[in-house]
């Protein structure tokens, strides 16, 4: 810790905590669907142009930006650490999810590895921060990697709020899928016999799930809502849809549980006589492969700072959800440490809203924007553990296509 980066990095983000919290609330009270973050995106733009970033506004997507620092293109290849932030909200519950926290610390930490760069000209580096949209279910990220924003990215970091501190959290593939069963119309009392019921086919869908769903992994998610049901009681529902989700713990889960899936999805449009179409959505996430030379160095630096990781308690229960962050971990050597804010509501909970929105969560949603920033740094000025780095994730990816050929 004897590089001056380090101090600079603690001191810039305690002198500016005041404007991290008051960027990460106004983005928590105005809380944006994905992909139409405008009011976020313009809001960290400014805060990172101000600051001296040179800042590509609408990059790749309308409410995706991308801020480098310093400014200059030079022909030199330079070690690029990248700090991602998250900013959509969900509907009805707000930022149930806590992405306002994951802006603050990512900028936080953006602002921080900057002021640690300008106390040593030496270093061949630069911070980049990204802004990611449409984390929830838009797979943002994934239309950023597609556009080109990871080439050249030597390590993406980033960290999320949870009710649990985990630097290994496990989160598992996802892929969702719309389904459309059509039946036939007819008056329910009158001549029920002459209708198909398409909203049979839906339930007896669900319901097949719901039987399957105990005899899959732990590691195993199904989870559906229906979307359409019917016009009114007295037609037999003509049309009727739903929505699957189905998650696993690498690739060949997948795979296995998708065959099962869409096992039901016959099976209900057969014993209905139903006609079905299905949809997956292709752009679907992958799991999260932490980078465990990253993952240790933002360990010692968080530990120093008092967080006590839960990954070895098995009686807490780490939040096991998706990101789109699984794919870039797959392009880049990647974190995404889940940190707790002070409550013991789930993502996705009105009270998690509330927790996000606390002071409360200001603490630990710094300490990990300290950490990632000291992680950053220490990339930055180490080629040692850059290259232990980009071992650790070679051998992750080789063991990766063992594990799914
Ligand atoms: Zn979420
Ligand atoms: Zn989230």
């Amino acid at each position: 810790m004897s590089h001056p980066g380090f101090a600079a990095i603690l001191k810039k983000i305690e002198t500016e905590k005041e404007k991290f919290d008051a960027i990460s609330k106004e983005v928590w009270r105005n809380p944006e669907l994905r992909f139409e973050e405008r009011h976020a995106h313009n809001l960290l733009a400014d805060a990172l142009e101000q600051e001296g970033f040179k800042v590509q506004r609408h990059y790749i997507l309308p409410t995706a930006f991308r801020a480098e620092y310093p400014p200059d293109r030079s022909s030199e290849r330079q070690v690029q650490v990248a700090v991602l932030c998250e900013y959509d909200a969900l509907p009805a519950i707000g930022h149930a999810c806590g992405h306002n926290l994951i802006a603050e610390s990512s900028l936080a930490a953006g602002f921080a590895i900057k002021a640690a760069l300008e106390t040593d000209p030496s270093i061949k580096g630069k911070v980049i921060v990204i802004g990611t949209p449409a984390e929830e279910g838009g797979g943002g990220k994934n239309i950023l990697i597609e556009g080109g924003a990871f080439i050249n990215i030597d390590v993406a970091l980033m960290a999320h709020p949870s009710p649990t501190d985990h630097l290994f959290p496990p989160f598992i593939g996802y892929k969702n899928l719309t389904v459309d069963y059509k039946g036939k119309a007819a008056h329910a009392s009158g001549y029920p016999w002459e209708g198909i019921n398409a909203l049979d086919a839906v339930v007896a869908c669900y319901n097949s799930l719901a039987f399957l769903r105990q005899q899959i992994k732990p590691t195993n998610r199904i989870h559906a809502i229906i979307t359409k049901g019917g016009v009114i009681e007295g037609i037999i529902p003509e049309e009727a849809q739903m929505k699957i989700v189905f998650r696993a713990a690498n690739l060949e889960d997948l795979k296995s549980l998708q065959e099962k899936v869409i096992a039901c999805i016959f099976a209900a449009a057969t014993s209905t006589g139903c006609e079905v179409m299905y949809n997956i959505n292709e752009r679907s996430y992958e799991h999260l492969l932490t980078n465990k030379e990253l993952a240790n160095t933002y360990k010692k630096h968080a530990e120093a700072m008092g967080v006590v990781f839960q990954d070895g308690d098995h009686r807490i229960i780490p939040f096991m959800a998706s990101t789109d962050m699984g794919n870039v971990s797959h392009i880049v050597p990647s974190i995404h440490p889940t940190f707790s804010i002070n409550t013991s509501a789930p993502n996705h909970s009105k009270a998690f809203t509330e927790a996000a929105g606390a002071t409360a969560a200001q603490t630990p949603t710094l300490n990990a924007a300290k950490a990632l920033a000291l992680t950053g740094l220490e990339v930055l000025q180490s080629t040692e553990l850059l290259n232990a780095v980009k071992r650790q994730f070679e051998e992750d990816i080789i063991a990766e296509n063992i594990g799914s050929s």
